[in-house]
């Protein structure tokens, strides 16, 4: 059993307020796979350049993970992403994306690729996304993640995706602008309509929300003093996701099980905002995440707070 996700698997230049990097291992599938290697093993499909570093493959398949649908592009650059945050690490400006090799990129799925138990459709242009969709052998689970660029390009294609797979995974700030719905829980229920039957809000340090024709969840994000730099806690968030629901194979993909893969994708992406890009996720274990597990569980129970005594 094995989990495909395809994506961008790229360098990125990111300043923070706690520091910057000029060129360090990043990407969508590169996060994501980072996160799901700890739950089955992961194939990222996806291009990279003659530039791309062994050492920063190496990075991408620890845990397990297969790069054998990573394709070198001879001559290519690797995808560049640049960005800088704003002080309450909250905005983010792109500076500058150069698509490099991802520019001519049409996924040909390995075999062993297409015959995946859950798939996984990183940000990527919604046609490229349904190409995929097109080569799988009928996946288990299917979830995608977009961005406003696609939203505002490729609206209808976007759509179309979103009904033929079971889980989106998107910004709050998405889920509104893809439905023009003012409130979170109408635009979520919009997007219910389309066909998925999961719509998880990922809302940055105030946590995710999850909404299913069965009911609506939240979780708080762990709560961190300090965070170094975002870049790819959404990607990490949703490799935690869709990585549980690989391992828990002989249960249903209901609301309870997709609550407890959000525990699992918030401590995950937890960790990776501690360090700038893949440094602390490369060297996580996985008893650091069950605690986080743990404390993410004390921290969302309480008691009915009042109860009238009858006389
Ligand atoms: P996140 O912070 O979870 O939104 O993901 C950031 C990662 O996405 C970075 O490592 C970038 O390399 C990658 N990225 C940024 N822009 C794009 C894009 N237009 N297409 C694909 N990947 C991107």
């Amino acid at each position: 059993m094995s989990i495909t996700v395809v994506g961008s698997i790229a360098y990125d230049a990111v300043k923070t307020p706690q520091g910057h990097r000029e060129r360090m291992l990043g990407g969508a599938a590169t996060h994501f796979s980072l996160a799901a290697s700890f739950f089955d093993t992961v194939r990222p499909v996806g291009p990279v350049g003659a530039d791309f570093a062994p050492d920063d493959l190496r990075t991408l398949c620890i845990r397990g993970t297969l790069a054998d649908d990573v394709v070198t592009i001879p001559g290519g650059e690797t995808f560049f992403w640049s960005g800088v945050y704003g002080e309450d690490l909250n905005s983010r400006e792109t500076l500058d994306t150069r698509l490099g090799v991802f520019a001519e990129f049409v996924p040909r799925l390995s075999t062993a690729a297409r015959a995946c138990d859950v798939l996984f459709l990183a940000n990527i242009q919604p046609a490229l996304q349904a190409l995929v969709l097109d080569q799988c052998d009928g996946p288990r689970f299917t979830a995608l993640d977009s961005m406003d660029l696609w939203i505002e390009t490729a609206r209808d294609a976007l759509v179309e995706v979103i009904g033929r797979v079971d889980c989106v995974i998107l910004n709050d700030s998405e889920v509104r602008q893809l439905t023009g719905r003012g409130t979170l829980s109408a635009a979520a229920r919009e997007l219910l309509e389309l066909g998925p039957s999961a719509v998880i809000a990922k809302r940055g340090e105030y946590g995710a929300a999850l909404f299913t024709r069965e009911g609506f969840f939240s979780l708080p994000a762990y709560p961190l003093a300090a965070v170094v730099d975002p870049t790819g806690a959404g990607d990490t968030f949703a490799g935690g996701v869709v990585g549980y629901i690989a391992a828990q194979r002989a249960r249903p993909v209901d609301h309870e099980l997709l609550a407890g893969a959000m525990a699992y994708g918030t401590a995950l992406a937890s960790f990776n905002v501690e360090e700038f890009g893949t440094e602390r996720l490369a060297r996580l274990s996985f008893d650091e995440v069950q605690a986080r597990v743990a404390a993410l569980h004390r921290f969302t129970q309480f008691e009915i707070p009042f109860v009238k005594e009858t006389v």
